[in-house]
Parts: structure tokens; sequence; C-alpha cells
């Protein structure tokens, strides 16, 4: 056995590893001569070199044909969203007609809640994690008074009950079973942004639906992450968006999905646009509101063309290899870094993210043993070295091993940094 810390090690186990790197398929930023340890695709995930194709195709279209790019060949703007549909159907296992790309995240949230969240006298309530991403927080408060309730009784938030910080399965049972006869809805996450903790998502959609709750996920953190199977996990709908380990840029066009049991329901309200009309008649310019079936009636615009060209870079390399391939790499990637911190670092670094594979994605996050000060001192060392994590106040450095483009010898870049700056401090 060579030594796993060594740099041979990791340069063996990325040339034998099943699902080559997709390295070269990105553009890596630079660190002086040569390329950074990127970990931050949880946060804006690299640009695939196709991306640039994609979006000169639409600015070339827009140039040559103007609007008549609206009409003409196969990327033609009218139909441009559908474009994405299937693939992005099959990463996060749903049919086509079941997701969509459209707006951003949380006015995908808000949409979402507009026709899922139907708060009444008795059962106005929303169960959501304690430490949720502000933006969900702010979605769901704003929805709570929207709607004339108190968000102080009316949205009920989740606390860890586990060491680190994470929430069991069992905590959660426990809360909608407590809270079930007041909950309106329950929006959960796939993947804890901050924790880095993945949830079994089908039990909660069933816990959820068996009380007669409807129930949503936001997926930022879980998809190109997480295999999911948003079809069979019976969720209401879901949410996310496409920068983060979808590679799709900043900013990027959102997904959306909404159970197929609710693809042609015509008592679901709903806040309506001439894009999400039925397309066969939209273009009668009629004055009644006649939605598309499937997710797709959800969209109010004409949407941004050039926010959604990077996503089909990104997602014919997501579907060319396969969700199922690049979850076994990253639990291998995952598992190295891990095993790095665990033999070497346990005196620096303490990992928050859940130990069991299958209770997280790619990311781990790391809680620097010292405190703040420290904390900040090794993530400044750790940029200055071309290693790139993400911070979350107070201690706490997030690593995301994204399997299309970091390697085992990135991680190991990570880890040999790290120790650099504890032998010298
Ligand atoms: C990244 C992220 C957001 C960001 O919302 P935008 O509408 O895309 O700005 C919201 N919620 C969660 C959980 C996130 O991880």
């Amino acid at each position: 056995m060579t030594n796993p810390f060594s740099l041979d090690h990791a340069l063996a186990l990325d040339a034998a590893d099943p699902l080559p790197t997709q390295r070269d398929r990105f553009l890596i930023p630079r660190h002086g001569d040569g390329e950074q340890a990127y970990f931050v695709g949880n946060s804006l995930g690299l640009q695939p070199r196709d991306a640039r194709h994609h979006v000169e195709e639409v600015l070339d279209t827009w140039a040559r044909l103007a609007v008549e790019g609206h009409f003409t060949g196969e990327s033609q703007w009218m139909t441009y969203h559908a474009l994405v549909r299937t693939q992005l159907g099959r990463l996060v296992g749903a049919r086509p007609d079941e997701v969509v790309a459209m707006n951003t995240l949380t006015v995908n949230l808000h949409l979402m809640m507009v026709s899922f969240y139907r708060p009444t006298a008795e059962r106005p309530a929303i169960l959501i994690e304690a430490g949720a991403f502000p933006s969900d927080r702010h979605a769901v408060v704003s929805q709570i008074r929207f709607h004339g309730f108190d968000p102080e009784t009316d949205l009920i938030e989740l606390g860890p009950d586990e060491a680190n910080g994470t929430i069991s399965m069992a905590a959660i049972e426990r809360a909608i079973e407590q809270h079930g006869h007041r909950l309106a809805l329950v929006l959960w996450p796939g993947v804890q942004y901050r924790t880095g903790q993945a949830f079994d998502l089908q039990a909660i959609a069933q816990l959820t639906h068996a009380r007669g709750i409807t129930c949503g996920f936001d997926l930022a953190h879980a998809v190109g992450n997480l295999e999911l199977s948003l079809h069979d996990s019976g969720a209401d709908f879901a949410v996310w968006c496409h920068y983060k380990y979808l590679n799709s840029g900043p900013g990027a066009v959102a997904g959306c999905f909404v159970h197929e049991r609710h693809a042609s329901n015509p008592d679901l309200p709903r806040f309506a646009g001439w894009w999400g009309h039925e397309p066969s008649t939209r273009f009668l310019m009629g004055p009644d509101f006649v939605p598309s079936h499937g997710a797709e009636g959800w969209q109010l615009s004409n949407p941004p063309i050039l926010g959604i060209a990077p996503l089909r870079a990104s997602l014919e390399l997501f579907d060319g290899v396969g969700m199922g391939a690049l979850r076994a790499k990253s639990l291998r990637l995952t598992g190295y870094l891990e095993s790095l911190i665990r033999e070497r670092l346990s005196d620096t670094l303490h990992i928050v993210t859940p130990a069991e594979p299958e209770r997280r994605g790619c990311q781990l996050s790391l809680r620097v043993i010292g405190g703040r000060d420290r904390g900040r001192a090794l993530f400044d060392y750790l940029a200055g070295n071309g290693v790139l994590g993400d911070w979350r106040e107070p201690d706490v450095i997030r690593i995301s091993p994204a399997p299309l483009y970091n390697t085992h010898a990135d991680i190991l870049r990570f880890a040999r940094t790290v120790e650099a700056w504890r032998d010298a401090t």
C-alpha cells in the first residue's frame, strides 16, 4: 500500500478511477502558473467549455435573423426551454412534462407556494428546518403573512437533535406527528446547505402526505449532486437553481418540478402568464388563460434565452455521464477527503456533515477547531495557495468535490495545504 497522503497515491486513484474526469471540458480558474483546486461548485459551478458555443449561437441567431430566431432552426427560441426538458427530467428522476427551466429559484418557490401552500384557519402552518437558507425563510414568512397568518405561530422551524447540528429522521417524524394537524406545507431541503446533510426525500414526502399535508423540496444543493427520483418521491413540487452543481453560470435560469398528478388540475390557483398558456393557441392572443399541461403551465414570461443557453452545455455533460456514475465517483472523492481528514487533520478540522454516505452529498462542512479567527486564517491561507472552499460563519469551511471536474489530486492538495498551515502555526 502506498501512503494515502502521497501525490503518487492520489494520481494513481485518479488514473484507476472507473469514471475518468471530465475536467478538460471545463475552464478551470488559474492560480499562479497552475490551476486552482476549486471546491466551490456548491456555490458557483465552473464554466463548461461548450457554454460559450451555446451562448454565441443565440447571439449569432439574434444578429442574423432577429425576430425570425423565434421560429428558425432546431434551437428556435419559441421552444428553446423545451430543449433541456428531457435531460433535466432524467437528471432529477422526473418525466419531461414534470419539469421546466424558468425564472430563478426564489421566484419559483413563490410561484409553487401560490399553488401548493393553501393555508386555512385550522391548518395555516409551514414546517422548515431551523437555519434554512435565508431566501427560503424570507419566502415562507412572506407567504404566511400574505395569507393573513402569523409567522410567530405558523412558521415551525425544526431544530437539530444530533450532535453536529444535523436532524434525525425520527425528529422529522415527531415534528410531523406533533404539528401535522396544523401544517399546510412541509418545505424541506434535499441537502442542507450549511451542514451538507442529505435527507430521505421519499420518506419525508410519505410522512407528509399521510397527514394530508403538501410537500415541497428545495433541491438547490441536491441537484447535480445526488441521484434524485422526484417523480417516485411523490413530492408535490420542487425547486432548484442551476448555477451551483449544474454549472450554468451566475444567476442562471432555475428549475422547477410539479408532480404529474397536478399536471392539469384546473382547481389549483396559480399566478399565470402568457408563456404558461397552452402553446397551440398561445398566439391566438385570446383573453382567457388555458394552462399548458404539466410544469410548463407555470411559466410566466417568454424565457431569457441567453440565461438558458449555458444550461444546455451542462446538461449534455451530466446526461452523457449519467447521475448514477457521477454519484458513485462523488462517493469515492468525498470518502477520500473524509479519510485524509480523519487520519491526518482531526486536530484541526471537525467534520460536521454526517459520516454515513447516504446522509450526505459531495460536500463536507468542516468546523475549524480553535474558533473563528483561526478558521479565517486557515481559509485565507488555503485561498492564497489556490485552494478554494467557501466560508460559513462563524467557523465552517465547506469543501465540495464535484465529480465532473475535481480529482483525488485536488483533494490531496487541500489536505496537504491544511497540514502545511497547521504545522507552521
Ligand atoms: C442557493 C440557494 C438559494 C438562492 O436563491 P436564488 O433565488 O437562486 O438567489 C436559495 N435557497 C437555497 C436553499 C439555496 O441553496
